[in-house]
């Protein structure tokens, strides 16, 4: 854009130099100076406006008006609240250009001209900022209007609703006036005008008679300058520019600011303020005024979609005080069965529309919202933009515009958002209810979609309260894994503490259960069964919801969402992501179950399977018994007997996902977690435990006790269990190797994939690897086969790691990224407890997003990047792949893509969000090809 002669220095000192282009863009008249390319100056809504008007494909009937850019905002907000040179010259020119093609005049007496003046920054923020109606109406121009449309109560109620607007917008709020609460202007003229419909006895505002218009009008303006100590001006060019100015005034309004904050809009974009030659729907029974989509935006159906009234203004469209009416059959619902349609009433006036709608599809390739004006039987255009849609609707809009050859599938994979898929995967809360609801907390949203329940305490009440149909939320301070039997039972899961990486976190998504931790706010009295909030107490078996998408909680019971039917259609749309996305997509599954499940998903193999996840929930008694065997064990010989017990436990698991996962490579991970989180609490099972090692509680409570560790996450787990019993990496060993050469004799193939994990050093490996070997030549021998195919890797989940990884893919045939431990040790944060700061970290932007959810591609990212580089230095091919939580998360997804991972590994339930994210990667590479 070329800087023009407007561009000034203020005289001020502490004014900025801000350059801009052409400052006023005109639409009007089949022609237009900007188009739909120009929003980032014309914002969205002007340069929709531009495209509508002047597009030679379009032209449509769009009231003439003309677009002052966003580049002036910036300027006034740098200038001290001024405009730049030259700048009411050109208003005034585009105005009388709008003057002749409406064939009226701004403050013309006997034929006047009346505008609109709306925000419009280049991303849509509903309802943030100001819009003026009626300006140019005044005590000179009201005769003029009376007489050109024959309606004196029309024209007092659009002088009304210019004081409201006018007083509040401009002369208070961008006045920088904060009246009292409920003493604002607006709420005052308000009380008026309440008060005169109680004299009259009428209820509607469409009741009150032209006399009592006219009197409000009066009060009206003797109540502003009463309040405000201005009179409300009367001069056309004044409401003008006050009207302008005002829209201005609202980008560094309050509300504007924290949308901005909160959606991340930069301040610099600033809005754009259009000005419109005004067109009425409540100028009789031939006027309307109406929204719509181009298909519907709740189910994707293709037909238009819309709704109308007939005599009224766009404001009460929206307010909600009459039913609107369908603009089709299509549009029908319970609630306006028996109106009449806009087809019905207007057919010519609806043909027009239906024509309309079809050819802004054709041009815009997208489903459109749109609003419109009939004003005494002619339509009028006023709006369109992209239509917000819904998950199923973007996931059936997309295929179906790409049946219709309207879209590339490359365009088609860009028009779901992975929060519009997740939408289809799991039961969400209804947003209509959440509108209207205040959360009593936040947590972190740990696990996806939505759930209700009554809330119980204790694993073992879950279980009991859901054998008796009960619907339960179990809440806890923290999980452990001898919750898992209750968190399985439960319909959701609570934690005061934990982070996005802790227990509750991993194992709930890994279900697809919806869960919120680190809800801090939360105090859990166990003793009480009560949880309380702010003061607030609630009792076991009250209800609560969560919003496990956005960590809120709910008192109460909330309507839900079910969006999970439309599994065909998620089918056909995952195939269109697999022919365009590189990445492959595996699952971290830890049962036969799961395994089976992730297939169903499109997994194509397990990036990782936790071993001791197997101790965990259904069935998982007597291996578990077997493990704290092992575990308290203190000479070799006890824990080998114990390992020869578990054995058999192992291998079967291990086999049956193995066939499950048939023709597929699975990453089996070697033990790994802290060992005293297995160490049981209750007294009977410490009984029990001691009884079969056939040793004293005292005995085996002096066992336990060695093996707590200050720092469990840095302690004596990982590879490092592997060194110091070389016994406990053999027997997994010997456990995968035979389950693969029976599978094979049965035909099934395998591939499974040894993974050494918290590896840090070369030696680790090397040690490890020579147990494997040794191991490997004896299955071999014994079972008579030459050779078992297999991988052996290791997780590259410690900052040290990435820095040796030349040395590491000596050993390494595959590198994982353990992300959680990644993250947890490059920043520093224990990964199960992050709930009691993050919150804060996040409010006071010390970091954008929580490192757990999405990579910190400036910190651990590098550090991926180094190992990436030097793993491929030493090993060129080697076999790159995620398993860390990040590996099912969009933005990190697309990270691992940019780094030429392999694959990407994540919960069963966010495989499909992965495949989507993993084929947008691919689009975004290049500019994308249309049709
Ligand atoms: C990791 O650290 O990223 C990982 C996958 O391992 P875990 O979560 O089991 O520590
Ligand atoms: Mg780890």
């Amino acid at each position: 854009m070329p800087a023009s002669v407007l561009s000034r220095k203020s005289s001020t000192s502490s004014a900025k130099t801000v350059k801009i282009g052409k400052p006023v863009y005109f639409f009007g008249g089949g022609r237009a100076d900007g188009n739909e390319s120009m929003k980032n100056l014309l914002g969205g809504k002007g340069a929709n406006l531009a495209e509508m008007a002047g597009h030679p494909d379009l032209r449509l009937p769009v009231p003439p008006g003309f677009t002052i850019t966003t580049e002036v905002c910036t300027y006034y907000w740098a200038n001290k609240r001024s405009y730049p040179k030259g700048l009411r010259e050109l208003v005034s020119d585009n105005l009388a250009r709008v003057e002749k093609l409406t064939d009226k005049k701004f403050g013309d007496p006997r034929n006047p001209l009346l505008v609109s003046v709306r925000s419009g920054a280049r991303k849509s923020m509903p309802g943030m900022m100001e819009t003026i109606l009626n300006v140019g109406l005044t005590e000179a121009t009201i005769p003029g209007m009376v007489a050109q449309t024959k309606n004196e109560r029309f024209v007092y109620d659009a002088y009304r609703r210019l004081i409201m607007m006018y007083s509040d917008v401009v002369m208070e709020k961008a006045a920088g006036i904060t009246p009292a609460e409920d003493q604002g202007i607006r709420r005052q003229l308000e009380r008026i005008m309440d008060e005169a419909k109680k004299r009259e006895g009428v209820k509607l505002d469409t009741e009150l008679t032209t006399k009592n218009l006219k009197e409000l009008c009066s009060q009206f303006k003797a109540k502003v300058q009463e309040v405000l100590g201005k009179p409300f001006p009367d001069e056309p060019m004044e409401q003008l520019w006050g009207s302008v100015g005002a829209v201005f005034a609202s980008w560094m309004g309050k509300r504007a600011v924290s949308y901005r904050r909160i959606e991340g809009i930069p301040e610099e974009w600033g809005t754009a303020v259009s000005v419109q030659s005004m067109v009425f729907g409540n100028m009789g029974d031939d006027s309307a005024t109406g929204v719509g989509f181009t298909r519907n935006p709740g189910t994707g159906d293709s037909r238009f979609y819309g709704e109308f009234l007939v005599n009224a203004q766009g404001e009460d469209v929206v307010a909600g005080i009459r039913t609107p009416e369908p603009i089709n059959e299509a549009s029908r619902s319970d609630q306006s069965r028996n109106l009449k349609s806009l087809e019905q009433i207007m057919p010519q006036a609806y043909k027009e529309l239906a024509d309309i709608v079809k050819r802004l599809e054709k041009h815009y390739r997208d489903m459109l919202d749109i609003e419109f004006t009939i004003e005494k039987g002619r339509l009028y255009m006023l709006q369109c933009r992209v239509g917000k849609r819904n998950g199923p609707a973007a996931v059936k809009v997309a295929l179906d515009m790409l049946k219709e050859k309207l879209i590339t599938k490359e365009e088609a994979v860009m028009r779901v958002t992975p929060s519009q898929l997740d939408e289809l995967l799991h039961p969400i809360v209804d947003p209509k209810a959440e509108a209207t609801h205040k959360p009593m907390g936040k947590g972190l949203p740990a696990g996806p979609g939505g759930a209700k329940g009554q809330i119980v305490f204790t694993a073992n009440d879950a279980v009991a309260w859901a054998k008796n149909g009960k619907k339960v939320i179990l809440v806890r301070e923290e999980t452990n894994p001898e919750d898992v039997e209750g968190m399985r039972a439960a319909q959701a899961i609570l934690t005061a503490r934990g982070g996005m990486t802790s227990h509750a976190a991993l194992v709930a998504r890994g279900w697809g259960k919806c869960c919120v931790v680190g809800c801090g706010a939360l105090e859990i009295d166990l003793h009480q069964k009560t949880l309380s909030v702010d003061g607030k107490t609630l009792k076991e078996g009250a209800w609560i919801t969560l919003n496990g998408a956005k960590g809120l909680v709910y008192e109460g019971e909330m309507a839900m969402l079910d969006a999970s039917e439309s599994n065909k259609m998620l089918e056909d749309f995952l195939k269109v992501c697999d022919s365009i996305r590189r990445l492959k997509i595996r699952a971290n599954a830890d049962t036969p179950e799961d395994a089976a499940r992730a297939r169903k998903f499109g997994a194509e193999g397990i990036g990782l399977f936790r071993v001791e996840h197997m101790f965990y929930g259904k069935g998982s008694e007597q291996p578990l018994f077997k493990l704290r065997k092992m575990i308290v064990s203190k000479t070799e010989a006890e824990r080998r007997a114990a390992l020869d017990e578990l054995f058999p436990h192992v291998k079967s698991d291990i086999k049956a996902t193995l066939k499950a996962m048939a023709g597929f490579p699975v990453t089996i991970r070697t033990i790994d977690p802290p060992l005293h989180e297995f160490v049981p609490h209750e007294a009977e099972k410490l009984a029990e435990l001691a009884k079969s090692l056939n040793i004293s509680l005292d005995e085996l409570e002096k066992r336990a006790s060695g093996l707590r560790e200050s720092n469990p996450m840095m302690g004596h787990r990982g590879v490092r269990l592997g060194i110091t019993y070389p016994e406990v990496t053999e027997m997994q060993v010997r456990a995968i190797f035979e389950a693969a050469v029976e599978l094979g004799k049965e035909g099934v193939k395998t591939l499974p994939e040894i993974m050494i994990p918290v590896v840090c050093v070369e030696t680790e490996l090397k040690n490890q690897y020579a147990l494997i070997e040794k191991v490997y030549a004896e299955v071999c021998k014994a079972k008579g086969v030459k050779a078992i195919a297999h991988l052996v890797g290791t997780m590259i989940e410690i900052p040290r790691a990435c820095i040796v990884a030349d040395r590491l893919a000596e050993s390494a045939q595959f590198f994982s990224f353990g992300t959680n431990d990644l993250t947890q040790m490059s920043f520093g944060f224990s990964r199960d407890d992050t709930g009691s700061f993050m919150g804060d970290y996040l409010k006071h932007e010390i970091l954008p997003a929580d490192p757990f959810q999405t990579i910190d591609q400036d910190g651990v990212g590098v550090l991926m990047r180094m190992g990436v580089e030097r793993g491929r230095k030493t090993r060129k091919d080697i076999k790159i792949g995620i398993c860390g939580e990040h590996g099912g998360e969009p933005a990190s997804v697309e990270f691992c893509h940019g780094l030429g991972f392999s694959y990407v590994s994540c919960s069963p339930f966010r495989v499909p969000i992965a495949t989507l994210a993993a084929a947008q990667s691919v689009v975004k590479e290049k500019p994308i090809k249309k049709k």
